[in-house]
């Protein structure tokens, strides 16, 4: 294969702006973008606007907010769009005009019973193959594509006619596409061979699909499709990045955390799978978490001090007592930002008022045993200095006490004590997050209420 590869590789990415950034073509976007870049060639970004009434500029805009977002690092100065292009296809539709591959025919229009013009390909009905780096060679008889219509008229080009002469004029020589290209392959290449153009490289991507290997749509999995959604919820680009190069690819081996950097260096297209990739979930929410784990100090720190300042005053040093709780606790920043919002981590900030009921172990009979257990254990701790209430002190001198009078009638009423809730870290981290002082008004208060 490689005697065919042409000297400077250029590659395209043409989406249509008709939706939302489609997960599926960020994919396709990536996987066009690490291929480029290993063989030193250019990516071109087109926008395929040819349907005036579904294309919108907010979607040209999520796309190209999508692709820098993933660090897909191309031009993205004036794209080219093939509406402001009519020249271009007009210049093509009449040469073929001309040599007469192809014609103007005349189509009856049966709502209105009138006669309209409309341009088709002279179809010479012949077998062709070509090669799909990924399927190998595929051969497809054009008999039954007919004369098939290339444009409404010599300004009014379809998309078929508009994608090739794109490709030809940007001098593409690698068509990296999802795996629907397919059906559009065949079509295109007569029309490359009626203008003269040579045929590029093909490689079609498998599509994406869900769990129960149906296909990835907008109607059933709605947002979830789109890339702003993860953008939107707290993922990392890194982590998306890394999810998606392996959505029918992988370099083999054991290592699955890769930099945009080592998936360029490995990316090899040939090993891209035929079959579809699966999306997985669970998949995509451990890579963030990786990532998050991975993530630079500073940079952990302003992701989450960006969502907690939304609710909390706090010092830096009770930051730095729970950050990496937070970090265990969430895979995605968009969780960190619900916990926010539905109070999961109050406790740290604010002093929470118990619920009596809470606060009682479930073995335990009536409210004066979590009592005279809060009133020993407060005995037991208040006499200890600021700097000795860390987690290990505060463990060792209670831990003897818990085991004596039942683990769970001790330590559960002290963490609710503490946190008000009933899932929170253990006492002893409480305890030393929260401080000598803060901690024993705490439990005060919950001895009160008892
Ligand atoms: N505009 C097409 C799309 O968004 C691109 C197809 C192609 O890559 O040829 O699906």
């Amino acid at each position: 294969m490689s005697e065919n590869i042409p000297s400077k590789i250029i590659t395209r990415f043409p989406p249509s702006p008709t939706g939302w950034f489609h997960i599926g073509n960020a994919r396709t976007a990536l996987f066009n973008y690490f291929f480029t870049k290993k063989n030193n060639g250019t990516l071109k970004f087109r926008l395929e606007d040819t349907d005036r009434e579904r294309s919108k500029p907010e979607y040209a805009d999520d796309i190209v907010s999508g692709l820098k977002w993933l660090g897909v690092d191309i031009d993205y100065t004036n794209p080219y769009k093939q509406s402001e292009n009519g020249d271009k296809y007009k210049k093509y539709l009449d040469l073929m005009l001309k040599n007469g591959s192809a014609y103007i025919s005349q189509e009856e229009v049966k709502e209105e019973g009138q006669r309209a013009e409309v341009i088709r390909i002279k179809n010479q009905n012949k077998k062709i193959k070509y090669i799909d780096i990924i399927r190998g060679e595929i051969e497809v008889d054009t008999t039954e594509l007919e004369d098939f219509v290339i444009a409404k008229s010599v300004t009014e080009p379809l998309y078929h006619l508009a994608v090739v002469v794109d490709d030809f004029e940007m001098g593409v020589t690698h068509v990296i596409r999802g795996e629907d290209g397919i059906y559009n392959t065949p079509r295109q290449i007569l029309i490359q061979e009626a203008i003269g153009a040579p045929r590029p490289i093909y490689a079609h991507m498998p599509f994406i699909l869900n769990e129960d290997r149906s296909k990835l749509s907008k109607r059933k999995q709605g947002e979830l499709v789109s890339l702003t959604y993860y953008r939107n919820a707290g993922y990392l680009p890194e982590a998306m990045v890394n999810f998606l190069a392996f959505c029918g690819w992988n370099p083999g081996g054991e290592q699955e955390i890769l930099s945009m950097t080592e998936l360029i260096e490995k990316f090899d297209i040939m090993k891209v799978q035929k079959s579809g990739a699966i999306f997985n979930k669970e998949k995509l929410l451990w890579f963030n978490k990786e990532y998050i784990k991975r993530l630079p100090a500073e940079r952990l720190e302003r992701e989450i001090t960006a969502r907690l300042d939304k609710k909390y005053t706090y010092t830096k040093e009770l930051l730095n007592k729970i950050i990496h709780i937070i970090t265990e606790r969430i895979n995605t920043f968009g969780e960190l930002e619900k916990y926010v919002e539905t109070g999961e981590f109050d406790y740290f900030f604010i002093a929470p008022k118990p619920v009596k009921e809470m606060l009682i172990w479930k073995k335990d009979t009536n409210f004066s045993i979590p009592k005279n257990n809060l009133k020993k254990v407060l005995e037991m701790i208040k006499d200890i200095s600021e700097a000795d209430f860390t987690e290990e002190k505060l463990k060792t001198i209670l831990m003897p006490k818990a085991e004596e009078l039942g683990k769970g009638s001790v330590l559960w009423p002290l963490r609710v004590a503490l946190s008000g809730r009933d899932r929170s870290p253990d006492p002893f981290t409480l305890l030393s997050i929260l401080g000598r002082a803060e901690s024993l008004t705490r439990i005060q208060t919950a001895i009160n209420l008892l």
